[in-house]
Order: C-alpha cells, then sequence, then structure tokens
C-alpha cells in the first residue's frame, strides 16, 4: 500500500527507488495490480508499473539526501529524515525509531494498521513537499482501528484473524477512491467471505484523476465501469463481488449492510431513502478522512443529517447574474461558450432556449460551480476507505466503533496535524433539520423495526 500510494503521488514525488530482497514469496494478496506469483520485490514494481505514474524503481541501498521509509523495523543506516512505518492488524504507525511490538501482534495477515501506516508516511511526504509549514512531524505515532483512536502501541483485545466473517448481505454505494480503497483492504484480509454488491453508474468509469487516488485501479483500467474494475483487480478474495453499473438506489433492494463512498449530497440522501437496517458512510474533504456508523434511528445521524442536498441555480438566476454583470459578463461568456456576443445580448433579452440559449447556460453551470482548489490526495481516501473497512467488519460482528465508549458512531482522521486531539471518535447526533430522520417522517417507524430486527438476528 505504500508503494502504491507514493506511486500515485503524481506531481508531489519524483521518483520512488525500492529496495527489497529477491526470492521473498508474496505472503499473500498484497498487490492488486501485480501477478500472483511474482516475488515480493517483482510485484512491487509491476504493480508501479500498472499504475503508470511516478516512476519506481529498484535500488541496493538509499542514496544520500533521499527520504527514507523504513518498513517494519530491521535497519541499521538510520539517517536524521529516516521514518520507520509499521503496521500489524488493526493498528499501524510511524516513528523516527523502530517501535517496539509483542510478539503476540506480528502474527496478525490483517491489512488495516499497515494501510493506516502507508497513509501516515504518504502524508508525511506530502506535506513536507507542499506545505513544509506544518512539516514536523512527532517522534512516533499510530493509529488502531479496532479503537478507532491514537496509540503508539496496538491496544489489546482485538483479533488477529477474521475466519468466519461472511460478508453477505452488504452493498457497497461508489466505487471512487474510498469505495475502491474499501473493496482493497476487504480483499487483503484473509478469512472473509460472503457475497458483495458494488454499484457505480460514474458513466466516465476510470479517469486518469481516478489514478491518482483509486488504490486497485491501474492504467488498462482507464474509461471501464470503476465496479468492475475493482471487483476484477480484486477477484482472487475470497469474497464474490457482484457489480452493477447504475446508482445502488435504482437496484431497488434494502441490504443488511449498506456502505456508503459516494460523494455527493444529492447521492447520500437517496441512500438514506433506503432506510436499511445498518449504514456506514466514509468521506473526505481536503486532507480530512471521516467514517459514520449511522443511526440509531431518529437518534445519531444519518446519511442525509448535515448534507443538505446540493440545489442546481436555476435558469432565470443565472441570466439575471449575466444580466448584472454588464459587457464584462457578455463578453465573458460569448469567449467560452464560443458564440457572439449580438446572441448572448438577444438571449439576455429574450430567453430563448434553442442550442445557443443550451450552450450559454452549460458555460454558466460551469462558471457558477467552480472546482474548488481542494487537495484530492490518495493518502486521505486510503484511509477512509481503511476506516470504513473496519467499521464494516466491526458491525458485522457486533462490535462497536471505540470499546470504551460504545455510543461513539462518528470518527475523523485529519493528516494536517495527526496528533491533534481531534483525531478521535465522538458521538454525532441527528441533525435537528434533516428531514429524513425527523421523528415526524412516516419511514422512522419502519427504519427502527429494521434495525432492531438486524441486531436481534445478529444475537
Ligand atoms: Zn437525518
Amino acid at each position: 500500500m505504500l508503494i502504491n500510494l507514493l506511486a500515485r503521488a503524481a506531481g508531489v514525488i519524483r521518483s520512488v527507488h525500492l529496495v527489497c530482497p529477491p526470492d521473498v514469496p508474496l505472503a499473500s494478496r498484497i498487490v492488486p495490480l501485480a501477478p500472483r506469483e511474482a516475488p515480493l520485490d517483482q510485484a512491487l514494481l509491476q504493480g508501479a508499473l500498472a499504475i503508470g505514474a511516478v516512476s519506481v524503481s529498484p535500488a541496493s541501498a538509499p542514496a544520500p539526501g533521499q527520504t527514507i521509509l523504513v518498513v517494519g523495523s530491521a535497519y541499521d543506516g538510520a539517517q536524521s529524515r529516516t521514518r520507520f512505518v509499521t503496521g500489524y492488524g488493526w493498528w499501524g504507525g510511524i516513528s523516527s525509531h523502530p517501535l517496539p511490538l509483542p510478539d503476540a501482534y506480528r502474527a496478525s495477515a490483517l491489512p488495516f494498521g499497515p494501510y493506516l501506516a502507508a497513509a501516515l508516511a504518504t502524508a508525511e511526504v506530502f506535506l513536507s513537499v507542499r506545505l513544509p509549514q506544518y512539516s514536523e512531524p512527532a517522534e512516533a505515532y499510530g493509529w488502531d482501528c479496532w479503537n478507532q483512536t491514537m496509540t503508539c502501541t496496538p491496544l489489546p483485545g482485538a483479533p488477529t484473524g477474521l475466519a468466519g466473517v461472511d460478508l453477505s448481505g452488504t452493498a457497497l454505494a461508489g466505487v471512487g477512491a474510498v469505495g475502491s480503497t474499501w473493496v482493497h483492504a476487504l480483499w487483503a484480509a484473509p478469512g472473509l467471505t460472503g457475497t458483495v454488491i458494488l454499484a457505480d453508474a460514474d458513466s466516465k468509469g476510470v479517469t486518469l484523476t481516478n489514478l491518482n487516488r483509486c488504490t486497485p485501479f491501474g492504467r488498462r483500467h482507464l474509461g471501464l465501469p470503476k465496479a468492475d474494475c475493482a471487483a476484477e483487480a480484486c477477484a482472487d478474495a475470497e469474497i464474490v463481488w457482484h457489480t452493477h453499473h447504475t446508482r445502488f438506489e435504482e437496484l431497488g433492494i434494502t441490504p443488511g449492510l449498506l456502505v456508503s463512498a459516494v460523494d455527493t449530497n444529492q447521492a447520500r440522501a437517496q441512500l438514506q431513502n433506503r432506510y436499511p437496517p445498518r449504514m456506514l458512510s466514509a468521506s473526505t474533504l481536503d486532507l480530512r478522512a471521516e467514517a459514520l456508523r449511522v443511526g440509531p434511528p431518529g437518534i445519531g445521524a444519518c446519511l442525509r443529517c448535515y448534507n443538505p442536498p446540493e440545489t442546481v441555480t436555476g435558469d432565470d438566476e443565472l441570466r439575471a447574474r449575466t444580466r448584472a454583470g454588464g459587457d464584462p459578463a457578455v463578453r465573458t461568456l460569448a469567449a467560452e461558450a464560443d458564440v457572439s456576443q449580438a446572441e448572448v445580448q438577444r438571449w439576455l433579452e429574450k430567453g430563448e432556449c434553442g442550442e445557443v440559449g443550451a450552450r450559454l447556460l452549460q458555460s454558466l453551470r460551469r462558471q457558477s460551480e467552480p472546482v474548488p482548489a481542494r487537495f484530492a490526495v490518495g493518502f486521505t481516501s486510503a484511509a477512509a476507505g481503511t476506516l470504513l473497512a473496519t467499521e464494516t467488519i466491526k458491525t458485522l460482528m457486533g462490535q462497536p466503533m471505540r470499546q470504551a465508549a460504545p455510543h461513539h458512531n462518528n470518527v475523523t482522521f485529519q493528516f494536517l496535524k495527526p496528533t491533534a486531539d481531534i483525531n478521535a471518535t465522538g458521538p454525532l447526533a441527528r441533525d435537528p433539520q434533516c428531514p429524513a430522520c425527523s421523528p415526524t417522517h412516516p419511514a422512522l417507524d419502519t427504519w427502527r423495526r429494521r434495525t432492531i430486527e438486524a441486531s436481534t438476528q445478529m444475537l
């Protein structure tokens, strides 16, 4: 996962050099984009090549001036900028010195802690390049996904394996950056079984931009439907993926556990409308990852809470804005839509639709919803997808988000100051303004009954 994220950080990292002994057999499902029979070093290099962004090449030793990331703890060439990236089971961390760990934790083949550690390490590299004013990493820090809490060592009590956990009845809506990492993390976790639905409606399929953040996708997936690509790259899990190139709500089903990784509030409201007994959600914003266990109905936040659906600006309003902008607005619009200024004037006065009108409206829509200059970085969605995968499994095991605070339903992790107190779980109550889970909504009783039935079945 570390090589995977670094290899996608085009524009941040120029090249990655891999120091890895030859002929180490692959332990299990490690590199989704590489042939399974290749030894570890070859699989890592071929996986990076399949992404085709940042150059990853073999090396015999680090060169002076390079940032050194040591995976595991056996390394005696540490310099001032060396960071140790460590992960076992549900826990992952990063430090300036090797972190001692009890042997019991080393036995776990679960990928979640290692994936978190990979995200932490990639974030440190990103911050040192793009936001050096924030780049004073703490000597050591880490995160435990079994309890979703900051800790430099794994907390006791987490299972080391997942044999017998059946994902059947689970559906994922949205196979973008967060959703595809969710698939990736479940694929890599030994012991999981069952049939899982993957739904994604994006008609463009996998784009070049997706390759920056979607960890199972490579060049060969460009233009293809995202759900199919994730299922193809992760086909050799014991989990069976059923894919749909459509919006989840169009399937007309109510799964036992609905996992939302969609990225618009409109889509979240549509998913909430199905009122499945259990729902999870994860999202990213800039350098922040967040995961939510929806409900309980009418008490905890639902998918629609705090997420008012985006409004589309009306045609008349767009026309009024252009009129108010005077000649400069007319000139800009004419240039952008490739029509004459006279045509823009005529449209402003008469408001006729037709082909010119449609083109003008399209241009105005683009102007009124500018793409904000946000960071869309792989490590944030990798963390969100990993948090979402661990909450999926813990939910199916009947475990709380955090053992010490069973009512907590929300977890936030931001990478700008990873050791800050806000990186924690907490209770997120329902939004008093939300219509979808208001006490007067007719669906609330049904939703409550489904939730109770689902928890009774688990006992
Ligand atoms: Zn709500």
